[in-house]
């Protein structure tokens, strides 16, 4: 025993009856351990367990006992980061991020385990034509507009195990705390899973939430989907077909009748999403959970300078039209001015160089541009700015440029009615209230073109998302699905 050592936080209790964790020993052997009740234990040998770098996060755990005896509040806040890292052994690879992509072996995997979480907790799960996964609380009046908790269990390439998962393992416990406590809303309360928020595969996000909301109509959404194709040319309207043979509940998924899995705006009262941050303010600023302004919107274009290639070695300095050096002076500007506008962020994060030789003057130079902030005014007037910045520069030096606006999404605003529900929450629980823009994009800016929306941050540690260090602590968690519980109830 000695030689053991702990090497994982991958915790499981089961009841109060046992707790289960591993172990790793220093020939790299693993094993699961069982605590019974009344101190007894079991040694198992496990060779299935992925054992990887939580060694440092042991500490978490330690914390999250004491403090959820401390704790006075109604949700079930262990049984939650059971939940999450439970979820979060589905697709986890050696270098332990999470990868589970949008109808892959690993994303039906934790679609089966989800709806098997919604059985267990009695909550009517169905899965609908877009592949939604929904748990619920039917309401006393069938007609009143309902309230939907969600996010995403779908991840990118190696990402984290909270972003999304976190959003509906909360709507899970929420909803399940309210069974357990004989809540019986008003209005009916669902916790949704929204198929694909990431586009990891097909380069085509938020499916799910653009089906439900009606961002776009179903024919445009098939037509997307039919184009849509991934690095070896299927297309995700195929994959979205063949999803219905798993059997089950995905016997409803079909893309032919997309129509059906939309709501209609009278349906719904409002949407709720917890996400983690994704940025370093909430550490910042030592706060566990942050109420989200709203989602910034955002703006991006492609840009192309022409100058004129040449010999490195022939054509003076005085005689030259080099594109790169150009594009250098522009993507300067374009800093200067985001900078300057006291909001807006812009990014140039792809840049073509042309022909790309080392002993050629570059004739050509594409690259991408993308602005966001939560002010649409403001986001305007920075990409004024720097598409004006942009022709003087190449206009001074003689050279061409070409730009073409891609896409411009305007912001999305938290609602005040659901924000004053969070924040009233967040006083109940004395928690500072602090609000904040979310600069990424999240299934609820798609959710607004249905219902009112709010959304809730829990503080990421060192902003680190889309990696597997991506990290909240338990207080921070359990504290935002406390939040989560109160705000939903004020909805009802
Ligand atoms: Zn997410």
């Amino acid at each position: 025993m000695l030689a053991l050592f702990l090497s994982t936080i991958t915790f499981f209790i089961r009841g109060k009856a046992e707790t289960i964790f591993n172990l790793e020993c220093r020939l790299k052997k693993k094993y699961r351990i069982m605590i019974k009740s009344k101190g007894k234990f079991i040694i198992q040998k496990n060779s299935d367990l992925r054992v990887s770098s939580y060694l440092t996060k042991r500490g978490s755990y330690f914390n999250m006992k004491s403090r959820s005896k401390k704790s006075e509040f109604s949700i079930n806040g262990k049984r939650l980061w059971d939940d999450l890292m439970i979820l979060g052994e589905i697709g986890r690879g050696e270098d332990g991020g999470v990868t589970r992509i949008s109808f892959d072996q690993e994303d039906v995997q934790a679609r089966k385990h989800l709806l098997h979480l919604l059985e267990e907790a009695d909550l009517q799960p169905y899965m609908d034509e877009a592949g939604n996964i929904f748990g619920t609380i039917p309401g006393k009046n069938p007609d009143l507009p309902e309230v939907l908790i969600g996010s995403h269990i779908d991840t990118v390439k190696s990402g984290g195990r909270f972003d999304g998962a976190m959003g509906v393992l909360m709507g899970v416990e929420v909803l399940r705390t309210m069974k357990e406590k004989g809540i019986q809303p008003d209005r009916t309360v669902k916790v949704v899973s929204l198929t694909d928020e990431e586009g990891a595969r097909f380069d085509y996000a938020f499916v799910g939430s653009t089906a439900i909301s009606g961002a776009i109509s179903p024919d445009q959404l098939r037509k997307d989907l039919a184009s849509a194709k991934d690095k070896n040319g299927i297309s995700y309207l195929e994959v979205m077909k063949n999803a219905s043979i798993e059997g089950g509940y995905f016997t409803r998924v079909n893309p032919d009748s997309l129509e059906k899995a939309q709501f209609r705006k009278d349906q719904v009262k409002a949407y709720i999403e917890v996400h983690i941050e994704q940025g370093k303010v909430l550490e910042n600023k030592d706060l566990g959970v942050g109420v989200v302004s709203g989602i910034s919107g955002g703006d991006w274009a492609d840009i192309t300078i022409i100058g004129e290639a040449g010999h490195a070695g022939t054509i003076g300095m005085a005689e030259r039209k080099d594109a790169l050096t150009a594009a250098g002076e522009c993507l300067i500007a374009i800093e200067k001015i985001a900078a300057e506008s006291n909001g807006s962020v812009a990014t140039v994060g792809k840049l073509d160089v042309k022909p790309g030789s080392s002993n050629v003057i570059s004739g050509r130079v594409d690259f991408t541009l993308d602005v966001r902030d939560i002010s649409d005014n403001r986001r305007q007037e920075t990409v004024k700015s720097i598409f004006n910045s942009i022709r003087e520069v190449t206009k001074n030096r003689g050279l061409h440029c070409e730009i073409n606006p891609m896409q411009s999404v305007p912001s999305v605003m938290g609602s005040p009615m659901v924000n004053e529900a969070i924040q009233e929450s967040l006083h109940e629980l004395n928690c500072p209230i602090h609000h904040l823009p979310s600069g990424a994009a999240h299934d609820a800016m798609v959710m607004g073109n249905l219902t009112k929306i709010g959304m809730i941050f829990v503080r990421s540690k060192n902003g680190i998302s889309h990696h597997p260090d991506e990290w909240s602590s338990f207080e921070d968690v359990e504290l935002g699905c406390e939040v989560l519980f109160r705000t939903t109830l004020k909805l009802l």
